[in-house]
This record gives C-alpha cells, sequence and structure tokens, in this order.
C-alpha cells in the first residue's frame, strides 16, 4: 500500500504531496488524517496522510518512519477543504492543514498511553501496562506491538494517548468507585467479613444501600475512611474504580445559571422561520441578519443551536475575538451547559488542546470561538453563525489569508446546514449580496426593550476653533462629562487608532487632500515632505496654504491617548480616569483588570482607542464620546467611510443599554460627511446605497475583486526590481478589462529593515488569475531560497494600510 503525504517543508517547490510505501506492520493502520514521520531529503519530517492507493507511478519509494496519530487528527471534510483553502488563498497546503490545528498537534509532542477502563486488553497490552495506568508511548514501539490492537482499544474507548504538553499537565482525572457485584453479593461479603473489618464492613454498608458511583475523594470524606480500606476492597473484586478524564476548563468552576429559550417578538420570528425550516429539511442557506445591537440577534442563534442540538447536530459560532468576553459565554454556556467548548486565544496550549478534543472527540456539541474556530472538526455540523459578521478580526492576516465567512459557507454547503450572519453593520459585500438574492436579508429594526437607539449629537470641531478652544475637548463634550460625574455615572471616551497621523487637514474648514485618481487621503511623508498615494503612487509636495480656503492651518493630523488623558486632566481636574490602549493593556490580563475597575466605579471615565468599543457593557455608562470621528476617515483605505460609520454605530450601541438613557457626542470636522451624519441617525441603508456609488465609480468592492501582492528584501533594488519584474508579468497575462496598480511602495514602505513594495490588481472576471500569479512568483522560487526576497500574495486584503 502506498499513502499520499503532504510533508512540513514549507516551500512552494515541494507544495504537492508524495508517495510513501506503507510498511507491513502499518498497514490497515495508518488512514487518511493521520499525521505521520517521513524521510525527506536527508532527514525526517511530520506529514499528513492525505490518501491511500495500491500503486504509485514512481519506483523506489520511501517507507514511512513513524505514525503520530492512532486517530485521524483531520476529517475527510477537512482534509478537502485544506486543498482548497490552499489554492483559493494561494498558500501551501501545509500551511493550510497547519491552521486548522491546535498548535500541539503543529509539532511532535511526547505521547503517554493511558488505560480509562478495568475491560481486559488483548496480552500484549496487558503485558505492556502491567497493572499500570499510564505507560510512555515509547514503551508501545519498543514492545513492538501492533497498532491495530492499539487502535481497536482507543476506539472501544478502554484507552486513549495523551500529547504531552510542556509546561502543564497534561491531563487531570477523577477517580471514581462503585461495586463491582450486585447488592446481594455485597450482603454476603458482608455478613462474611469478621466483626474486626469494621473499616470494610462499614464501606461496603455505605454501597449496599446506595450501589452508584461516587468521586473516590467524596467517598474517603463521608465515610472517613482511608485509601488502604477501598484498595483492600478493590482488591477482593467487591468494588471497582473507573477514572474519568476531566479537561482544563478555564470556565470549570463557574457557575452559569441556566436560561430557557424566550418567547420570540413577531420579527424575531419572521427571521427564525426560515432558518427552522432550513435546518428541518437540511438545506443550505446563508442568512443576513440586519439589526441593531439590543435586537435579538442572539437569541436567534440560541434558538438555532437549540434545534440543531436537538437533531443531535452541531454548531459553530464564530464571535470577533475582542467580544469573547465572559459575557458572552456565560449566554451559551448558560443554555447549553457543558455541551459548548470555547476557543479563545488567551488560552494556553494545552487548554486549546482539551477544547480542540473535546469537539473531536463529540464531548461537546457546540463550539464558540474567534476565527479559526472555523475549523472545528464536527462531522454532523446542523449551523454555523458568524456574529459580527462585519468585523476585519475573521480576516487571517498572514499565511494562510483566508477569510472566515468564505469557510464557513464551504463547510456550510458541505453539510447541507444554514449559515448564519449577523451584525448592525453588514460588511458592504454581504449586504450587496443579500440585496441581490445570494444571501437571505432579514432585518431586525427595533430592540427588544422598544428603547430607541441613544441620541447623538455631532459636534462640529470647525466651531470650536473659531470659538477660540483650540483644545481636543469641545465645551459641549466637556459640560456633558462633567454633568454625567456630578450625577454619579460613567463616561466612555474614545480616540479611534493610535499612531496613524498622517494625513493632512485644514482645521480651518476641514479640506482634506485627496489623490486625484482613487478618491483616498493623501499620506503624509515627514522626510521628503511630500504627499503621496499609496494605490497609484500619484505624489505631490506639503501644501503650506490650503487649497480651499487658504488658510494656513493645514497640518498632519492625529494625536494619542497618553497626551489626550493628560489634557482631560487639566479640563476636569475632579475626574477620575482610566486609560485603555495597547500601552496599558500590554500584560496578560490587564484588559480585564481595568474593565473590572470601571465596572466597579473606580473611575469616572474610561479613555481608550476603539478596543473598548467592543463588548463593553456597564449599567452606569450614560455617556460616550468621540473624540475624533475623522481619524479613521481619512485613513488611505477604500473602506475608511464604512469603518467609520461601523465603529459610530458600534460605539453608539454602548451608551445606555440599561435603565439610564444614553447619550453620545461625536466630535468632527466633517459633519456633513455622509458616513458621519447617516451613522447620527441611525440609517443604514441609506449609507449602503451611497457607499456603494462611491465604490462603483472608483471601482471598488464589491464592484471588483482585489488581490494584493507584496514584494519586500533588504536590498531595496532588489526588492523594487522583483516588484516591477511581477507587475510587468501581470500586465501580460490578465485580460483587458483588468487593472494592475503598481508597483508602488507600499504604505509602510520599511517595515524591519525590508524595503516593500506592492501590486494591486482590480479585476472582474479573471479566472486564470491565481495561476498567473502561481506562476510569475515561482519564478523567484530560487532567488527566494538563496537571498532574502519575499513575496506575499492576499487574494483578498483587508489591511491596507
Ligand atoms: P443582539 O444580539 O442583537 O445584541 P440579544 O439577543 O443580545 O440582541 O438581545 C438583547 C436583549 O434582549 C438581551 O438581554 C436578551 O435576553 C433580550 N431578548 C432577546 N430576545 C428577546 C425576546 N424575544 N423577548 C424578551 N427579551 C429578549
Ligand atoms: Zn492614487
Ligand atoms: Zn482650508
Amino acid at each position: 500500500m502506498i499513502a499520499n503525504v503532504i510533508v512540513d517543508v514549507p516551500a512552494s517547490s515541494i507544495n504537492q504531496s508524495f508517495d510513501y510505501h506503507i510498511p507491513e506492520h502499518f498497514q490497515g493502520v495508518i488512514q487518511p488524517g493521520m499525521r505521520v514521520i517521513v524521510p525527506f531529503g536527508s532527514r525526517n519530517v511530520m506529514g499528513f496522510v492525505t490518501g491511500l492507493a495500491h500503486e504509485s507511478s514512481h519506483n523506489k519509494l520511501k517507507t514511512i518512519a513513524e505514525v503520530l496519530d492512532l486517530t485521524p487528527v483531520l476529517t475527510d471534510e477537512l482534509l478537502e477543504l485544506g486543498m482548497w483553502l490552499a489554492e483559493d488563498t494561494l498558500s501551501l497546503y501545509i500551511t493550510a492543514y497547519q491552521a486548522m490545528l491546535p498548535q500541539v498537534l503543529k509539532a511532535n509532542y511526547k505521547k503517554e498511553l493511558e488505560r480509562l477502563t478495568d475491560a481486559s486488553l488483548p496480552n500484549q497490552l496487558e503485558s505492556l501496562f502491567a497493572g499500570r495506568l499510564v505507560v510512555p508511548y515509547d514503551e508501545l514501539n519498543d514492545a513492538g506491538i501492533g497498532y491495530h490492537h492499539v487502535q481497536k482499544a482507543i476506539r472501544q474507548g478502554d484507552i486513549t494517548v495523551h500529547y504531552l504538553v510542556k509546561s502543564r499537565v497534561t491531563k487531570k482525572r477523577i477517580t471514581y468507585i462503585k461495586p463491582s457485584r450486585d447488592v446481594h453479593l455485597l450482603e454476603e461479603a458482608y455478613n462474611d467479613l469478621s466483626n474486626r473489618a469494621k473499616k470494610q464492613k462499614e464501606l461496603l454498608a455505605y454501597f449496599i444501600q446506595q450501589p452508584e458511583e461516587i468521586k473516590l475523594n467524596s467517598l474517603l470524606k463521608k465515610l472517613g475512611t482511608t485509601r488502604s480500606t477501598v484498595n483492600t476492597l478493590l482488591e477482593k473484586q467487591l468494588l471497582e474504580t473507573s477514572q474519568q478524564e476531566i479537561y482544563r476548563n478555564p470556565y470549570d468552576n463557574q457557575v452559569f445559571e441556566r436560561t430557557e429559550a424566550l418567547k420570540l417578538t413577531d420579527e424575531q420570528e419572521k427571521t427564525m422561520d426560515p432558518i427552522k425550516q432550513d435546518i428541518k429539511e437540511e438545506r443550505h442557506d446563508v442568512f443576513l441578519i440586519h439589526g441593531v445591537t439590543g435586537s435579538g440577534k442572539t437569541e436567534i442563534y440560541l434558538q438555532a443551536i437549540q434545534d440543531v442540538i436537538a437533531k443531535g447536530e452541531e454548531a459553530i459560532v464564530l464571535v470577533p475575538e475582542i467580544s469573547l468576553t465572559p459575557q458572552m459565554v456565560k449566554r451559551f454556556k448558560g443554555r447549553f451547559g457543558s455541551s459548548v467548548a470555547v476557543m479563545h486565544s488567551a488560552l494556553s496550549n494545552g487548554e486549546k488542546y482539551d477544547e480542540w478534543r473535546r469537539i473531536q472527540q463529540k464531548d461537546v456539541q457546540v463550539v464558540v470561538g474567534a476565527r479559526s474556530a472555523v475549523f472545528a472538526p464536527f462531522e454532523n455540523l446542523g449551523v454555523l453563525i458568524i456574529d459580527e459578521e462585519h468585523e476585519n478580526s475573521y480576516k487571517q492576516e498572514d499565511q494562510p489569508r483566508y477569510h472566515a465567512r468564505d469557510v464557513a459557507i464551504r463547510r456550510g454547503r458541505h453539510h447541507q446546514c444554514p449559515v448564519i450572519l449577523g451584525s448592525a453593520t453588514p460588511a458592504l459585500e454581504s449586504y450587496a449580496r443579500a440585496q441581490k438574492g445570494v444571501y437571505q436579508l432579514a432585518t431586525l429594526s427595533k430592540r427588544t426593550n422598544n428603547k430607541a437607539m441613544p441620541q447623538m449629537e455631532l459636534v462640529d470641531m470647525r466651531h470650536e476653533l473659531h470659538a477660540g478652544n483650540r483644545s481636543m475637548f469641545s465645551r459641549s463634550l466637556k459640560n456633558k462629562v462633567e454633568q454625567c460625574i456630578s450625577r454619579g455615572e460613567q463616561a466612555v471616551l474614545l480616540l479611534n487608532r493610535r499612531g496613524y497621523s498622517t494625513f493632512v487637514m485644514c482645521r480651518e474648514c476641514g479640506h482634506v487632500k485627496e489623490c486625484p485618481h482613487c478618491d483616498i487621503a493623501l499620506t503624509f511623508h515627514k522626510n521628503s515632505n511630500q504627499l503621496k498615494c499609496h494605490y497609484c503612487s500619484y505624489e505631490e509636495p506639503m501644501p503650506t496654504y490650503c487649497p480651499s480656503c487658504n488658510s494656513e492651518l493645514i497640518r498632519f493630523f492625529g494625536t494619542g491617548t497618553q497626551r489626550m488623558e493628560e489634557a482631560l486632566v487639566q479640563l476636569i481636574p475632579q475626574a477620575r480616569i482610566l486609560r485603555m490602549d495597547v500601552d496599558t493593556t500590554r500584560r496578560k490580563g490587564a484588559h480585564e483588570r481595568l474593565l473590572n475597575q470601571f465596572a466597579n466605579k473606580e473611575a469616572d471615565i474610561l479613555l481608550g482607542t476603539q478596543m473598548i468599543a467592543k463588548g463593553l457593557d456597564f449599567e452606569n455608562v450614560t455617556l460616550v464620546g468621540v473624540l475624533t470621528a475623522d481619524s479613521m476617515l481619512h485613513l488611505p483605505d477604500f473602506r475608511s467611510a464604512e469603518k467609520t460609520f461601523q465603529l459610530l454605530t458600534q460605539v453608539s450601541g454602548r451608551a445606555g443599554r440599561h435603565e439610564l438613557p444614553g447619550e453620545v457626542i461625536v466630535q468632527t470636522y466633517t459633519p456633513e460627511h455622509y458616513s458621519i451624519e447617516l451613522a447620527s441617525q441611525y440609517d443604514y441603508v441609506r449609507f449602503y446605497q451611497n457607499e456603494m456609488r462611491v465604490r462603483k465609480t472608483f471601482q471598488y468592492p464589491p464592484f471588483v475583486f482585489l488581490a494584493l501582492i507584496t514584494v519586500s528584501d533588504e536590498n531595496h533594488a532588489a526588492a523594487a526590481r522583483a516588484a516591477q519584474q511581477i507587475a510587468k508579468g501581470l500586465w501580460q497575462s490578465v485580460q483587458t478589462e483588468t487593472v494592475v496598480l503598481g508597483p508602488t511602495p507600499s504604505p509602510i514602505p520599511r517595515m524591519k529593515d525590508r524595503y516593500r513594495y506592492q501590486c494591486m490588481i482590480k479585476y472582474k472576471n479573471e479566472p486564470n488569475l491565481r495561476s498567473s500569479i502561481h506562476r510569475l512568483i515561482a519564478q523567484f522560487d530560487d532567488q527566494m531560497r538563496k537571498s532574502n526576497l519575499q513575496i506575499t500574495v492576499d487574494m483578498q486584503p483587508y489591511q491596507l494600510i
């Protein structure tokens, strides 16, 4: 027999499966989806078995050296998904497979075998365990025991394999004791015991009354008896033990109050019906639920999952990492208890592996997690849900550069089950698909508590300047904050994004310098004193006067949270301020600590970057201030208007969620910009229509597709040359209506001492694009191996700056 193996050698010239001979003792053991060790060149490497065959077109095959798994770690579906993922994102197969697995399975960890039951094992295994509960895996190999026996025992649940992850104990077990005989036999034994064996009699008496399984520890405590007494009765085979693995569940010691399904509102009901229908009839559709915060989307997710579990199927729920808060976990654990696994990046490797294994072993039916949870190895998926589907964190920004939405939809199609996307501000792409009927649109227009969204007031910062207020806080915001504090309530102040202070704006009239060809703010380059466009290389000198109103107050724009805090202290000395940004949350747990302090009312104002915009839910917050709504608006990114609209909508959802009414103050130099104006009116649909016109005019997604190729090298000329060559090759291979922009220096032209260039491709229909790009880049294979040239391709770029 032959195995097809994808080896762990990350090079595009090796990106194919290789045939290996399966030695006698592994025949029938090796299955697709297992990891093996194979000789490759002069060394041994790890690989994934992707298929089996009877013959190979090559002769002189090498032989598989070792088998790492006794049960496949990738299902057939995931094997196929990985192939597609690699091809779709132009990544290596090995990279795609590794992205689907927990870290622990990416390396060859030491393993051990553990006996789980008292059931008798084949002789060879019995003598291997020799009375022990755990044996090192190496002993299995040394003893030359056939893997078939081990696999069979694993299938029967008698033994299991553990991967020994450094830094953590791999497993925790609880020992249970129960009678191994009928009660009347226990009674007989009781009568046979001499009265001197008082302890043993007590123990037997207990089990005669309660012939049920009990934790060893509880038993010892309850009866005040000893381990050796228990052992004596175990030896007499009157009692028996069993072990149960407990997982390092980070939510273990939390009790979640059980919740029941709520009676749906009419709007929810209308949204729910077709989803339920799909679940029942095993049909695949993509539903887009457009509904403001508090409109009851999560309740719909929960009820869909309930149907799925009732059918014996499984559910995946994706939420953005940053929203994966205890509050969020509580909603799912409260409804479904221990059937829920949580995949969070803050878990240790061991914990992540445990959660993954609970999924693989079908101990859970629901996984709630960030992006990579989309690969959960369920085999009977009944629904996939993506909350806040517009979030950019669903796009992975290194290899494989996939979007979780695409993966979810592909899995939904495979399993013939619905995919639910939910958002208050759907991605333009998603809403456009819903308009075309590719997705089924459902709208939840009301909050379930019937409260209006908080009033959003726009403050025109140009007027402030004219009135002589040069501070970053408008008079209106200052007053509102003071009033809020004096009422004993709390305020959240948001400063968009740290660091990106590079666009140029007139503080007199709000004019922003934009590229004449791209409708994108020009970026200020300090060393050359030039303004540049990062899409098309257009440039011009930094102006000294505003071209629109002739004012001299044209500056590059932006400020940091720290300066803001200092200014705030001066302005409102009585306020207690908490600052939350990348700097104050670097240490593990700092994020939660700050939020807890704020929840405990140890501060009046929470000041931070947009990391505070999400998931926050404080009863006492009645005022939200956005200090600079524009700072995101003019980033050199065609999605900047969309991101601004999303952010403002999201932030406003944070105020007045509870009894107290909320208020939002948005400071801006361009209150007339449609994204700001329409956000203040909570008018997503008009924003969508407006933004679609802009995208159409300037030919951006969803009207075209984008692909981004980035070339970098420590040698400036080498980077430029390669980029030039790729652009030229692209022009020659694409169709006439396709546009190749560049090469142009990347928005960050030098990073970690590497010079970066990029080419952007805008296309509508280019069926051969992937293979063309692949071919073009393959020309540089040699150079990439020998020098430090790097070329990356992103077939769905989101991070443009
Ligand atoms: P979203 O996910 O859209 O923000 P949620 O599902 O969290 O909305 O609902 C907001 C609040 O309304 C929650 O407290 C939830 O328990 C409650 N809620 C949701 N649906 C209903 C309903 N049908 N009846 C009563 N309360 C509901
Ligand atoms: Zn341009
Ligand atoms: Zn001006």
